[in-house]
């Protein structure tokens, strides 16, 4: 897999630029939390409100993979008094474990806190993955952006969908899009985006994704009553149909308030 350059979200930035010069200051930057298991299309989604609101895609795996890739040899970092390997995370994430929550939430932190300051609105598609990161993420998203603008999305699927498109999932080489498997997609060999070819994932073995889900269930899932405890506001949306019908539930879910940010 060769490297890419993330030029999705330079396209985006330079988007968000026009949309809120256009919006002359009318502008509320509101947050989306997109959660659900893996396979839910949680990132097909974010990409889809990104072009659309011209959000910030703030893909944790995106955020996690360029740390990885640009790491020093040996390098350590220390946050509030425990040491975390780099190395030894980029390991973890590769055997399909989560990689760990104080150094997950460190690296978000920073960029979310990095994305408000330019005043933009954000989507996050792939963290917070357990109620620690929760507790250390939610808390500065409050502060920074206040609770009436955070929204959390629920994408639900049965246990048997989820099963099936994780062992049918592929990726694009060029942007590691995520293709779903899904029947409008099955007979696709190029990436409807940028037209490089379809892989499967290196992540995605039997065994890889076995222990993903199991992951899901003990640590992410437990979200969706943190998220309702902590009176977030909560949408649950049907993510076992076509993208453009989760799109679209999703667009109802949000309600007119989203309006105003349409260009
Ligand atoms: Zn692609």
């Amino acid at each position: 897999m060769k490297p890419s350059k993330n030029c999705s979200q330079v396209t985006a930035d330079e988007k968000t630029k026009i949309a809120l010069k256009n919006l002359n200051g009318n502008h509320t930057p509101q947050v989306l939390v997109l959660f659900g298991p893996p396979g839910a299309g949680k990132g097909t989604q974010a990409e889809l409100l990104t072009q659309k609101f011209y959000f910030y895609n703030l893909d944790t795996s995106r955020v996690l993979e360029e740390k990885f890739k640009n790491a020093k040899p040996g390098e350590k970092i220390e946050i509030s008094g425990e040491v975390f390997d780099v190395a030894e995370e980029a390991q973890k994430r590769h055997k399909g474990v989560l990689v760990s929550v104080g150094f997950t939430a460190f690296l978000m932190n920073k960029r979310i806190a990095e994305i408000h300051g330019l005043g933009k609105s954000l989507i996050l598609s792939g963290s917070p993955r357990s109620v620690a990161e929760a507790e250390i993420e939610m808390p500065a998203l409050e502060e920074l952006y206040g609770k009436e603008n955070i929204t959390v999305l629920y994408l639900d699927l049965t246990p048997e969908q989820t099963m099936f498109r994780n062992s049918n999932r592929r990726i694009c080489e060029l942007m590691r899009h995520s293709i779903l498997y899904i029947p409008e997609n099955a007979t696709l060999k190029r990436c409807p985006l940028d037209g490089s070819r379809l892989v499967r994932r290196d992540l995605d073995t039997p065994e890889t994704i076995k222990l993903r889900l199991e992951e899901y269930a003990q640590t992410t899932l437990p979200l969706k009553n943190y998220y309702q405890e902590k009176g977030f506001n909560f949408k649950t949306i049907n993510a076992g149909q076509f993208v453009e019908d989760v799109f679209a539930d999703i667009l109802a879910a949000l309600g007119p308030k989203f309006k105003v940010y349409e260009i």
